[in-house]
């Protein structure tokens, strides 16, 4: 049975009257924000935050760790690196095509068997959890480059990547974070199941049964297989984090260029797809998040042979037409095949302050 899909084609005329596109190019933290939130503290420059000591600690001595594994390994243990690629893989593809693609954005539908297996392949990841993940990743759609964006690129590559979770949350995450529904997460028991039993599911699948499996069924050593865990888990939480960072950094805006999140090939090779981030905020609903189907994205690849199990279905994209329309308003002139059409930022923001891209989320 072919995957259905839905192609959506919506010539866009109605506008919102929120202006989305303007990027905040403002101080991050200002005098009304301390008047707010009096437990916040200068540190140095204008970084201003309360750091949570112990998540800098261990993600200091685990990346240690992670770097002197990858120094040491040699060709006699190639074995653990395939094994270690094959568990990030798995934890990768919960974290892109299930917490991302399905639960966050809805870019299809999934029937039980497959929620189950997302749930179990995004808690094998080791992240936050599915709640707390997916309500972080649609308050930054919603309010990306702002105080209120949980990993705001406009306060650095490091702050991006992993610098946000070493410090207390800006208070404008907290409260603008409240305005965003993920009531849609608790209606499906297969979330509320992972969200009961988050800490035993989150240590069983990420930690003891990729260490056990290997000793019990190959014999390997104890601490080689521990070794290769935990450079697993900390190699994708990096995969995971350059998508916040590099790819709202570095790269062309081919389709929207007010908005920071860039094209990047080499994210996509490591996040499985997910550097394709200007057209990702862009179409945040397309299930491929790209215009390409499998281009550096194996996730799609994934999702289509599930609808091609007839598990994942209602698999929802742009019409080539509206993709056009949208590059030739407001890309950066990058775009291999509409790249030359340059339209002034006041024409590029009204087109896009719509409905449809209201949607977003
Ligand atoms: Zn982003
Ligand atoms: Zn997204």
């Amino acid at each position: 049975m072919p995957p259905s899909v839905t192609v959506v084609s919506q010539t866009i005329t109605e506008t919102s009257s929120r202006p989305l596109f303007i990027v905040n190019h403002s101080k991050t933290s200002t005098k009304t924000d301390r008047a707010y939130d009096k437990s916040y503290k200068t540190l140095w420059g204008y970084f201003e935050h309360e750091i949570k000591w112990f998540n800098v600690f261990m993600l200091v001595i685990l990346h240690l760790y992670t770097f002197y594994l990858y120094y040491t390994i040699h060709i006699g243990k190639i074995h653990l690196l395939v094994w270690g690629i094959l568990m990030g893989s798995i934890g990768g593809f919960g974290v892109t095509g299930g917490a991302h693609r399905y639960f966050t954005h809805r870019c299809y539908k999934a029937n039980l068997p497959l929620r189950i297996l997302l749930m179990l392949a995004f808690t094998s990841a080791g992240q936050n959890s599915l709640f707390e993940w997916v309500r972080d990743h649609r308050v930054h759609h919603k309010f990306s480059e702002t105080d209120a964006d949980p990993h705001n690129s406009k306060r650095g590559f490091f702050f991006a990547h992993c610098g946000w979770l070493m410090m207390k949350k800006h208070p404008e995450v907290l409260r603008k974070g409240k305005t965003v529904d993920c009531s849609d997460l608790l209606e499906d028991p297969v979330v509320r199941f992972h969200l009961k039993y988050f800490i035993p599911l989150r240590i069983m699948l990420c930690f003891v049964l990729p260490t056990l499996i290997p000793m019990y069924f190959w014999g390997w050593s104890f601490t080689d297989c521990l070794d290769t865990t935990i450079g697993k888990w900390i190699t994708l939480l990096n995969c995971t984090w350059s998508v916040n960072s590099a790819a709202h950094l570095w790269g062309a805006r081919p389709y929207n260029n007010k908005i920071c999140p860039v094209e990047t090939k080499a994210v996509s090779f490591l996040a499985m797809g997910e550097g394709w981030h200007n057209y990702h905020h862009t179409f945040p609903w397309d299930y491929k998040a790209s215009e390409f189907s499998y281009y550096f994205n194996v996730t799609t690849f994934w999702i289509d042979v599930f609808a091609k199990l007839g598990w994942a279905y209602d698999l929802k994209q742009p019409s080539r037409d509206l993709i056009e329309k949208i590059v030739k308003k407001s890309g950066d002139g990058s775009h291999f095949e509409w790249g030359h059409d340059v339209v002034s930022e006041e024409e590029g923001v009204e087109f896009l302050q719509t409905k449809q891209y209201d949607k977003r989320i």
